[in-house]
């Protein structure tokens, strides 16, 4: 059914942090008709208290201090709603099993409790957001997430079953679509067994990027708060001015280098089904945003400079390196024994150096003691973290002539621990002591943009 003129609409934490917030998306909803399918997230922050819960050793009275602080905002939104009552009781029987699952003795050690428990600010935020956009004169209705995202059963990174999305939400979801609008949880999955799965931190956009491409969606909105996606982080250089367009391939290299307003698996359905993807501010959507798109009608040499903080690089090393045969591929096979992936490598005659990618805090866990002892047995290990990665993100880096000149004498005063340059025509990146990283971005971004 490509013939539909279908959109969906993701609207992350900020978006759906109170009741005004809500409204401001409900108003762009009720604009455009093409809207059928709209993912929520959690409102702002309780997802964090959600974490907390489901990590941290509490007493119960701590438990019930954050739990507090949830039911704060769900209230505060709740006692605003012209229509309360028809959901009231629904939200206190949420709360009730979301402080079972807080409460619970194993909570610490079992991921599906884990993965219960955070499904909760999903399931509270598209219930709420369901009324609200109910008022404004929309037939809206809440729909299960689970009974069609299909994930495999890893638990805090589940990976969505794509063929068995496609079938469910075909048969589930399209049908409702002629007469209504769905109102779903992002970040939320469920696996075989109808366990309650999560995509991992920031997977709401993932989720509706999925949903866009299970029901031939043409377009994918993902209303946040910035209006598009910036040459680099307007934190670090108020010079820094939103893009009007973006190729996917453009947005995935910056997501994945460390650009904060996409989760970086967003990409991947879009480019598969070639669904263009919106991303603007729910505050000001009259001011447009950025659209990443296949076909862009400029391909700029430098399009963004993006920055990825708390690298991890590691130094192995040994004399006998020297003309040995098979000494890379006995470090690497240590590495994907223990699940680590490696982003950059650079190798001289007796030591490999390499920084290990950081998605969502964990590098810190995962090379442990067990990676390292390993290691040692056979090399020399020197691990050092206190590095950022920045990256060029353009076209035809590689081919271009000037532009790498361009891109080294802004970071000649610069001391660059790794260089990677050449292995992927959209990027160019530096690791960096992370005391320099900021004033680096500064420079490439006057020098490629202001
Ligand atoms: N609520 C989840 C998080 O905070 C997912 C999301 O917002 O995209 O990570
Ligand atoms: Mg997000």
């Amino acid at each position: 059914m490509t013939s539909l003129n279908l959109n969906i609409a993701k609207f992350g934490g900020t978006s759906v942090a109170n009741f005004s917030a809500m409204q401001n998306c409900a108003d762009i909803i009720a604009k455009n008709t093409a809207t059928k399918v709209v993912v929520v997230s959690a409102s702002a922050g309780v997802t964090n208290h959600l974490v907390t819960l489901a990590n941290t050793p509490l007493t119960q009275s701590q438990s019930l201090q954050v739990i507090d602080q949830i039911k704060t905002i769900e209230y505060g939104i709740l006692k605003e709603l012209e229509n309360r009552n028809a959901i009231e009781n629904k939200l206190e029987s949420l709360l009730d099993g979301l402080t079972e699952l807080a409460l619970h003795e194993e909570l610490l050690h079992r991921y599906d409790l884990k993965d219960a428990l955070l499904s909760f600010g999903e399931r509270m935020s598209s219930l709420l957001f369901t009324e609200v956009l109910k008022s404004t004169g929309v037939n809206a209705e809440n729909f299960d997430v689970r009974k069609v995202l299909r994930t495999d059963g890893t638990y805090t990174e589940a990976v969505p079953q794509i063929d068995d999305i496609r079938d469910l939400s075909q048969r589930l979801m399209l049908p409702e679509l002629s007469s209504k609008v769905l109102v779903t949880q992002g970040f939320v999955g469920a696996d075989f067994n109808g366990n309650t799965t999560t995509l991992g931190r920031g997977g709401s956009d993932f989720t509706a990027a999925l949903l866009a491409e299970a029901l031939d969606a043409t377009s994918c909105e993902i209303w946040t708060d910035v209006v598009g996606v910036y040459t680099t982080d307007p934190r670090i250089t108020d010079r820094a001015r939103p893009l009007p367009e973006l190729s996917f391939e453009e947005a995935a290299e910056m997501a994945n280098f460390g650009a904060k307003v996409l989760h970086p698996a967003t990409m991947e359905p879009a480019l598969r089904k070639n669904i263009k993807v919106f991303v603007g501010s729910s505050k000001e959507p009259e001011k447009g945003g950025t659209w990443i798109v296949r076909d862009c009608e400029q391909e700029p040499p430098y399009r963004a400079i993006t920055r990825r903080k708390q690298q991890v690089m590691v130094t192995v090393k040994t004399p006998k390196m020297m003309h040995a045969p098979g000494f890379l591929q006995q470090v690497f096979t240590i590495i994907a024994k223990h699940n680590l992936s490696v982003d950059l490598v650079t190798t001289s005659e007796i030591a490999v150096s390499f920084t290990l990618d950081n998605p969502a805090n964990s590098v810190a866990e995962k090379l442990n003691r067990d990676t390292l002892d390993e290691l040692r047995e056979f090399c020399e290990v020197v691990v050092e973290s206190d590095y950022d990665l920045v990256t060029v993100v353009g076209n035809n880096m590689h081919s271009a002539a000037g532009v790498s000149s361009k891109i080294f004498s802004s970071v000649r005063d610069y001391n660059l621990r790794m260089i990677c340059y050449g292995a992927n025509p959209h990027n160019m990146s530096f690791l960096v002591h992370q005391d320099n990283s900021t004033n680096i971005v500064k420079e490439l971004h006057k020098s490629l943009f202001e």
